[in-house]
């Protein structure tokens, strides 16, 4: 899906300060631009109207990993996790965002110049933006299995948000939707089940919730962890970390992506076929009103998942 141009006028976070996003420009010659040798994250925050709080859904995490795979490319984010996560939730006040949004942490190499070593400098951006459904999985997801094959370790890193390592994603994506798909599901170049183009996926079978480890190509994603937090926590039940066959998601009781912005979809067909009964299953329904619940700051044991971005202290640097 294609989300709307964000207004011109949002105070975006650019070169270490607060700006229109009129002014938050860069060269045609930037090197991210050219070689895709960029950083990003996704945060959602979710608008809780009766508490008239925005709550930004587990900052650190998604800033400690973006600080952590900006690295693999060797660019330093020059802040903690606990500075990003208020600069973050500043962008939220000075916006005034009374509905929930996604931020968009960007960190890149930023010399205007050819040549794709890329031993010179960094910047990084923070945008924040209003935003809702991402993928409308209310009647269930149709998903294709993808003819592009997920990107390998040790040729663009999948574990981290890598901008040029996208295009895998982009391309999946777009193949999918012409096909008549919500979504692909990417397999690794042995043929195991890695992950959606923007998501991670779970399976269900015989009682038991599976999804691929992280040395299948995937990114570790952060709802990932929170589902397998909470169908440990709250339903009493492990989640198996082992490869997945692609022959396994025609046969499996239930199947279900998890993310940031797709948060978590119940997928009812795969490549033409029910899964199971075409209905969305019982662990999946549970596990996704549970991380709604927990999302909207109406599950206590969860709070600590949320940063309040209207009460939490003043941005500091
Ligand atoms: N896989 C890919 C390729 C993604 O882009 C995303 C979205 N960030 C995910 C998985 C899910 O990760 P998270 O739950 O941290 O958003």
């Amino acid at each position: 899906m294609t989300t709307t141009e964000p207004d011109p006028g949002t105070i975006v976070y650019f070169n270490h300060r607060f700006m229109p996003l009129r002014d938050a420009t860069v060269s045609i010659l930037t090197h991210a631009l050219h070689y895709g040798t960029g950083v990003f994250e996704g945060i959602r925050g979710y608008w809780a109207a009766k508490e008239h709080e925005l709550f930004l859904v587990r900052p650190m995490d998604h800033f400690q990993r973006w600080k952590a795979n900006a690295g693999i490319l060797r660019i330093t984010v020059p802040h903690s996790a606990l500075e990003l996560s208020e600069i973050a939730a500043e962008l939220c006040r000075r916006n005034d965002f009374q509905t929930d949004i996604y931020i968009r942490p960007l960190a890149y190499k930023s010399a205007a110049r050819i040549g794709v070593s890329t031993d010179d400098t960094d910047s990084f951006s923070i945008v924040a933006v209003p935003f809702g459904v991402y993928l409308d999985s209310s009647k269930g997801l149709h998903a294709g299995v993808s003819s592009w094959r997920r990107v390998e370790d040790n040729a663009i890193p999948g574990r981290a948000k890598i901008c040029g390592a996208y295009v895998n994603s982009a391309l999946a994506s777009d193949e999918a939707r012409r096909c008549g798909f919500d979504e692909a599901i990417f397999l690794t170049e042995s043929g195991h089940v890695a992950e959606g183009a923007t998501c991670n996926v779970f399976m269900v079978r015989h009682g038991q919730i599976i999804t691929p480890p992280s040395t299948d190509n995937i990114l570790e994603g952060i709802t990932r962890a929170s589902i397998i937090e909470l169908a440990h926590s709250e339903l009493g039940l492990g989640v198996e970390e082992r490869s997945i066959d692609r022959s396994e998601l025609y046969v499996c009781d239930e199947l279900f992506f998890t993310g940031t912005a797709v948060e978590v979809g119940p997928i009812t067909q795969v490549d033409h076929r029910l899964v199971s009964n075409g209905r969305v299953g019982p662990l999946t329904r549970d596990l996704r009103d549970m991380y709604f619940k927990a999302t909207r700051g109406k599950l206590d044991r969860y709070r600590h998942w949320l940063m309040p971005a209207h009460r939490s202290a003043l941005v500091t640097v």
